[in-house]
């Protein structure tokens, strides 16, 4: 018997407490530091002396897979909680691009309203939407999931309405007759989200809309402008004061080094106003960067795509735990922890930053569809027709195959040697590791700041131990 890999340990202010928490069975207990003594003692050796009491307490810690026989029973947990999570099917999750067009000209993409981007760019066809829905019928009988989840993001996803129409309303007839549950989600820009949009959609299984907010009003006008420099933000705002308490809305925002400072007055600037409890979750990232990351070195962030790999995708969501296109890859640093607490600080729900993973990538049932039908492992290798991984038309190519295969091989988690945080990483982004490292199979890490989440997460979860 011996302490397990995944645990993970976190000294408490008050007294001579230690949070607990292991990754693989999710297990969070608070003990004292006898109990920590006693695991590391049933490391040391057999534990023949040990007391009633302590055998009460190393029953608890096996129970909870913070005791495992040894470390290949550790490994083979790993192996068998990974392949569970590849070939899970309590849900069937697709994210829908129903354009690559986007009406902003935002400082840091190269799509949308920036030169002819725009004229050259991928729009679904209300056919390729009608095989689409085909599609996924297919995998519903196919897959028989728990739930289907279903994302529209884009581009700019409400640049073309009637392909989200079309697809939801059919979706939802489809689920109906399956008796699967639906949710829908809409990543936008928010630029054109009204009342009217969000009723059509309510009753086609609207489960929530994530919209971008890029700082303070003057750093968001910068960031997010229309193609003419005109600012967005107050529309954006009274657009969600519109819409807020119809349905789930989330705020993301993307900073960089030079607009992170503002994100502290956006979030006061939340707090005032009249829609800010109906705010479901305000989670913010370090933007997707083409360029090499600022010498300033404020932001430790492994950019997820070069402008030539990301290819069609909003950087929006692409890459790190926007919300739905990808919510996995929360890409951590010191900043993102002082935003994450500065969010909770004023009551707005946010990713604890340790659960993250593993991402949609391991997944066999999470696709991302491109506009043209083609299908993706997730949202950041959108528009690279050679890593696309199949087609709606069900045809198959040997090139789509063999990328398919590529991604069903993938175990990027295998060179993190015996990293805790396995289960809730996997390795990191896939996406970023096969843009910046050229290697699928290489890790992108940010372990210090996972490390920094832990430590919040104990913290809250001691406090909320003491208010029981
Ligand atoms: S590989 Fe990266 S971009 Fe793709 S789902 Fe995972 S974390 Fe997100
Ligand atoms: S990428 Fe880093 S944090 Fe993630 S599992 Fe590997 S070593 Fe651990």
């Amino acid at each position: 018997m011996q302490p397990s890999m995944f645990n993970l340990r976190v000294p408490l202010a008050a007294g001579d407490e230690v949070f607990l928490m292991n990754t693989l069975t999710d297990a969070q207990i608070v003990v004292s530091s006898d109990v920590v003594a006693l695991m590391d003692r049933a490391d040391a050796g057999p534990l023949g002396d040990a007391s009633g009491e302590e055998r009460e307490a190393l029953d608890v810690l096996w129970e909870n897979g913070f005791l495992v026989e040894n470390r290949d029973a550790d490994r083979r947990s790993l192996d068998q909680y990974l392949d569970e999570v590849k070939s899970d099917t309590s849900e069937l999750n697709i994210t829908l691009l129903t354009t690559l067009q986007c009406n902003f000209a935002c400082a840091y993409c190269f799509q949308g309203d920036h030169g002819d981007y725009n004229k050259r760019a991928d729009k679904m066809s209300l056919d390729t939407a009608r095989q689409t829905v085909e599609w996924m019928s297919r995998e519903l009988d196919r897959v028989q999931p728990g739930k289907l989840v279903l994302t529209f993001f884009g581009g700019e996803p409400l640049l073309n309405l009637p392909v989200m129409y079309e697809v939801a309303e059919r979706m939802w007839a489809a689920t109906r007759e399956q008796q699967v549950p639906m949710f829908v989600n809409i990543i936008t820009n928010g630029l054109l989200l009204t009342p009217e949009v969000v009723d059509r959609m309510v009753p086609l299984g609207l489960n929530g809309i994530k919209i971008t907010l890029d700082g303070d009003r003057d750093t968001h006008n910068r960031m997010r402008p229309l193609r003419g420099g005109q600012g967005t933000f107050d529309r954006i705002v009274e657009n969600v004061r519109q819409v807020a308490g119809r349905c789930r809305i989330s705020i993301g925002g993307n900073f960089d080094e030079r607009s992170v400072d503002s994100y502290p007055a956006l979030l006061e600037f939340l707090k005032q106003q009249d829609f800010a409890d109906k705010l479901a979750k305000v989670f913010f990232k370090p933007i997707v960067r083409a360029e090499p990351v600022s010498p300033k070195g404020v932001i430790p962030l492994i950019p997820v795509a070069a402008k030539d790999t990301l290819n069609g995708t909003c950087m929006t969501s692409v890459g790190s735990g926007a919300g739905a296109g990808c919510d996995s890859c929360n890409v951590l640093d010191d900043k993102m922890t002082f935003l994450r607490q500065e969010t909770r600080r004023l009551g707005f729900p946010t990713h604890d930053g340790v659960h993250n993973g593993p991402c949609h990538v391991h997944k066999q049932h999470a696709h991302t569809i491109g506009p043209d039908g083609s299908l993706y492992p997730c949202p950041g290798f959108t528009g690279q027709l050679a890593l696309s991984t199949g087609h709606i038309s069900d045809r198959h190519d040997a090139w789509r195959d063999s990328a398919r295969e590529k991604f069903d091989r993938l175990a990027p988690w295998k060179a993190c040697g015996d990293c805790a945080f396995i289960p809730v990483c996997a390795g990191g982004c896939v996406a970023a590791s096969h843009a910046q490292l050229g290697d699928m199979n290489v890790p992108t890490c940010h372990k210090r700041s996972f490390e920094s989440a832990l430590v919040a997460l104990a913290h809250a979860a001691a406090s909320a131990a003491e208010e029981k």
